[in-house]
């Protein structure tokens, strides 16, 4: 019996700290990982999650391409994706209304990272505190 997609794509997954990084190849121009006839992360979307709305597009939270862990994509129409792909208003908008960072800290102001606020942006100070203690090990 052939193996359900689902299966040959997760068996092909490194668990990058909260990132599902697809290592098989590559299914088009844009970089994004493909099984079968299929786009890696809609594939895990749809197995994992639910189908995806009619119209919309999977947007990669932590802007991983490569990544397939449902809890970093969200359905979104395609302006709203490629407007967050964009610097500038949209994008300080997107980074407004975040309210998880992609390892799924809720980004209260107490957590947030002083440093990413002056330039605009709302990441998660577990995640940098914990970068940071890596590092020093
Ligand atoms: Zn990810
Ligand atoms: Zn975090």
């Amino acid at each position: 019996m052939p193996q359900p997609p689902i299966e040959r794509l997760l068996s092909q997954v490194r668990y990058d700290g909260g990132c599902w990084t697809f290592t098989g190849p590559a299914r088009n121009q844009y970089g994004y990982g493909g099984v079968g006839k299929r786009l890696a992360h809609r594939l895990s979307y749809e197995a994992l999650v639910g189908p995806v709305p009619a119209g919309l597009d999977l947007d990669h939270l932590c802007r991983n391409r490569r990544c397939v862990n449902p809890l970093h994509l969200e359905p979104v129409t395609r302006k709203e994706n490629l407007r967050r792909g964009e610097s500038g208003e949209a994008g300080a908008e997107f980074q407004r209304r975040k309210t998880h960072c992609p390892h799924g800290h809720s980004l209260a102001p107490g957590n947030l990272d002083a440093w990413s606020l002056k330039v605009g942006k709302r990441n998660c100070l577990t995640c940098r505190r914990a970068r940071h203690t890596a590092r020093r090990r």
